[in-house]
This record gives C-alpha cells, sequence and structure tokens, in this order.
C-alpha cells in the first residue's frame, strides 16, 4: 500500500535488515529492540490488523514466528520468547500493517511486557454473561 513503511520494507523497496524471506513473509529485525534479535514478521501483502487480514495469513505468520522464536533460543541462548501482536491504537499498535513481535527474554530483563497492567473485577454473573456471548460468536464465526 502507497505510503505504508511495512509495505516498503517487507517488499524490499527500502533495504532493512532481513532474519528471513520468502515469497509472502519478510522477518526484519526491529529498529528499537526490547532485547538484542527482537524481529518482526511481516507479510508481504498489506493488511491493517488482524480485522483486516486473511486468517491463512495469520496462520503462516504465526507458524513463521515459531520458527523465529526456535532460532532466537538456539542462537542467543534466550531463557524465554514473547510473542506480541497488537491490533488497533488502543492496543499499542504504531505501524498499521499487521505483524509479529518475537522478543527474546531473560530471566530478569527489564522489557515491560510481562503483565497486562491491570485486572479488572468481575463478579460471576457477569464472567458468564460474556463467556456466553463470546463462546457463540466464536462458534458462529466459522
Ligand atoms: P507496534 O507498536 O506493534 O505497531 O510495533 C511497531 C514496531 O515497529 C516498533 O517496535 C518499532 O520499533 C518498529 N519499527 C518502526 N519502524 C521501523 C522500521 N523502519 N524498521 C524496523 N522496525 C521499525
Ligand atoms: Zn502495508
Amino acid at each position: 500500500m502507497e505510503g505504508c513503511i511495512f509495505c516498503a520494507l517487507a517488499n524490499g523497496e527500502i533495504p532493512t535488515n532481513t532474519v528471513y524471506e520468502d515469497e509472502e513473509f519478510r522477518v526484519i529485525l526491529d529498529a528499537n529492540p526490547a532485547n538484542i534479535g527482537h524481529s518482526l514478521v511481516l507479510p508481504k501483502k498489506h493488511g491493517e490488523n488482524i480485522f483486516e487480514l486473511d486468517a491463512q495469513t495469520v496462520g503462516k505468520a504465526h507458524a513463521l514466528a515459531k520458527k523465529v522464536a526456535e532460532a532466537q533460543k538456539k542462537v542467543l541462548n534466550c531463557d524465554g520468547v514473547n510473542i506480541l501482536q497488537n491490533n488497533g491504537e488502543a492496543s499499542g499498535q504504531t505501524v498499521m500493517h499487521y505483524h509479529v513481535h518475537v522478543i527474546p527474554r531473560y530471566k530478569g530483563d527489564k522489557v515491560g511486557l510481562g503483565a497486562f497492567g491491570q485486572c479488572v473485577e468481575l463478579d460471576k454473573e457477569e464472567t458468564q454473561k460474556y463467556l456466553e456471548k463470546l463462546s457463540k460468536a466464536v462458534s458462529e464465526n466459522e
């Protein structure tokens, strides 16, 4: 898409640190890494976020994130990995082209993703109400 920085990076119009590339994806190093090796899985096809992109591409992106995570574990000897994917401004998305973060983690590091930062209190009835509504919406979305 014209003017989209991740379209330009994914499709090789702007050179970048490429970890992996195939017909549909490019994996690059994040320009502001939370830890060394912090990578982004970019589909070459433009879709703003998970609501816009087809399920097949989303699935492939996650499968590729697994490969990247395994490579990070092997090469960087990290203790863990965060797979993170933001959708919409409210979630913290800043670049509006779907991407999956793969972030190496080390015991005691100071990366600030470990907790959700808030925990809402719901009574049993409210929990049950949303459980039923969500369950129905997921089942109907096939
Ligand atoms: P998000 O907040 O999920 O939209 O993440 C966007 C990520 O893209 C951030 O971690 C940025 O550091 C990263 N980023 C932005 N521009 C570039 C770029 N030109 N090359 C590599 N990473 C970038
Ligand atoms: Zn794009």
